[in-house]
């Protein structure tokens, strides 16, 4: 890994909530940010490229403004990502579909090519943004718990394959953080999941921007296949 500070840094959704506050993070630190992203305002000194993490065609494209610019990318942070929160039995396909493809795939789509530039350069890390959900499950997110629980299980194959190559694949699992996701929840539900969290509050968008950053440093440079939460407690043994 080089020095921190200096490095193609890829944020997918970087205009607002956790892949804000993970883009702020690595521009102080100096690297060179860049995000994927649909719409909104982006933070000072990121280099934005509009696209969306469903489709392939545009994160090519994306990729190949962003290293035309900052070089190959060295961390990439799988953040974009969306609810459709419903019971099971009302759950349609659609909303399904469009979690899964968002959460899930957009974050292969990503992480593949990325991969390609971390193979030739012999270093790279990849950090996927899961859910304390992806093991303690959540009432109305079967689709959502499922795409997050599918990230570790990518992350850990990605370990398997490409640790050889000086790359390492580590999964970030929130728990309840203060962002629009779930300010959207309704404020029954909100206080059901403060009592729950040893922690006595709901975590910050810079709680998660610091375990990202710190599993893209040198310091980092041995773990590898980790779930590392970032919940107050609120998944503990899950
Ligand atoms: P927000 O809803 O505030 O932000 C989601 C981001 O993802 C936005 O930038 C959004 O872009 C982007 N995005 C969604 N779909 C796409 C797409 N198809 N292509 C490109 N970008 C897309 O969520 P948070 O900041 O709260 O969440 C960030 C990540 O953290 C998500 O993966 C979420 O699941 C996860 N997480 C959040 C928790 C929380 O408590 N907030 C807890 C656990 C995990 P746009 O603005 O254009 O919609």
């Amino acid at each position: 890994m080089s020095e921190q500070g200096g490095r193609s840094v890829l944020v997918t959704g970087a205009n607002r909530g956790i892949g804000r506050a993970i883009a702020e993070r690595f521009v102080a630190a100096g690297d060179k940010v860049a995000t994927i992203y649909r719409s909104g305002e982006l933070p000072a000194g990121v280099l934005g490229v509009v696209g969306d993490v469903r489709d392939t065609a545009s994160i090519d494209a994306a990729f190949t403004e962003i290293e035309a610019q900052h070089g190959p990318v060295e961390v990439v942070v799988a953040n974009a990502g969306v609810t459709r929160d419903q019971l099971l039995m009302r759950m349609s396909d659609e909303d399904f579909d469009t979690v899964l493809d968002t959460n899930l795939a957009g974050a292969f789509r990503v992480a593949r090519r990325a991969s390609k530039g971390m193979i030739r350069l012999r270093r790279g890390r990849v950090v996927l943004i899961s859910s304390v959900v992806a093991t303690y499950g959540g009432p109305g997110q079967v689709n959502y718990s499922a795409s997050k629980a599918g990230l570790i299980g990518m992350a850990r194959s990605i370990t398997r394959e490409l640790s050889g190559r000086g790359i390492t694949a580590n999964v970030v699992a929130p728990g309840f953080i203060d962002t629009a996701m779930t300010q959207a929840l309704p404020e029954k539900q909100q206080q059901a999941y403060l009592a729950a969290i040893p922690a006595g509050r709901f975590g910050a968008v810079d709680d998660v921007a610091a375990a990202v950053h710190f599993l893209a440093s040198d310091a980092a440079a041995y773990i590898s296949g980790a779930v590392i939460p970032v919940d107050g407690g609120l998944g503990m043994g899950h």
